[in-house]
């Protein structure tokens, strides 16, 4: 069994609100810098970023998991993740019949653009990545879970945006693989505030927004090898292998 660090949480500089400073090859370089060894890329209800994020990081010896940071109707953040692109893009698709079109005003929501290695724009998004997508949080966890992927409510413990902030309570037909708490939560006060059993795992990612907050946040998973099919095994204890978020 082998330590890895990762942080499965990360914008791009295709989410409104993330820093034009997160190009693909920017947060490829400073998760090997820094010491990471497992990223994924969950930009605001897109994955067009992952393909050149996931390519750079073969390059670089960097696991790189393609996922998406959803929106749902009752606004809820939650993190869905993939094993392939053929899962991922079917995910993409779900996606499109869902968002809410608003169309998006840069200078007041930020730039969502695709870029290239090099940084080069190859495409601007014109509707609001930030909008919600018409389905529910189960409806959103079952689609997830239908392509075989992981499926995480982010930052439970937030005000705004969260599970227990926006319903109060943890419904209970949700079926999720893990909780992610945010950066700076204490792990033991979180589970007595919100009553979560030892039974559900939590896991604490960067949610990386700038540069400078990549690779100061990751959980440490005990498994075999940095796969899909492992940190899926480690998120649930599987065959001895484990999730430590690091005091
Ligand atoms: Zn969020
Ligand atoms: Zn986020």
């Amino acid at each position: 069994m082998k330590s890895f660090r990762t942080d499965l949480h990360i914008h791009t500089v295709l989410s409104p609100c993330g820093d034009l400073e997160m190009s693909p090859a920017n947060i490829v370089l400073l998760a090997k810098k820094r010491g990471l060894d497992i990223i994924g890329i969950t930009d605001h209800n897109s994955t067009k970023q992952c393909k050149l994020v996931w390519e750079l990081g073969q390059k670089h010896g960097l696991t790189v998991i393609p996922g998406c940071e959803m929106n749902s109707r009752e606004e809820v953040h939650c993190l869905g993740l993939f094993e392939d692109f053929d899962k991922l893009n079917e995910f993409q698709q779900y996606i499109e019949c869902h968002l809410q079109i608003i169309p998006n005003d840069p200078d007041i929501m930020g730039y969502q653009v695709v870029v290239d290695e090099d940084g080069n724009i190859l495409e601007e998004v014109d509707h609001y990545l930030g909008a919600v997508l018409n389905v529910s949080i189960e409806e959103m966890q079952q689609k997830v879970h239908e392509l075989s992927g992981i499926f995480i409510p982010a930052h439970i413990d937030r005000r705004q945006n969260s599970l227990y902030g926006q319903l109060g309570i943890f419904p209970p037909e949700l079926k999720a693989d893990a909780l992610q708490i945010s950066k700076l939560a204490d792990e033991t006060a979180v589970r007595e505030k919100f009553n979560i059993s030892t039974g559900m795992t939590l896991v604490k990612f960067s949610d990386a927004h700038y540069p400078e907050d990549l690779g100061k946040t990751y959980t440490i998973f005990e498994m075999h090898e940095p796969s899909f099919t492992e940190l899926r095994k480690a998120l649930s204890g599987d065959g001895g292998r484990s999730v430590r978020i690091p005091l």
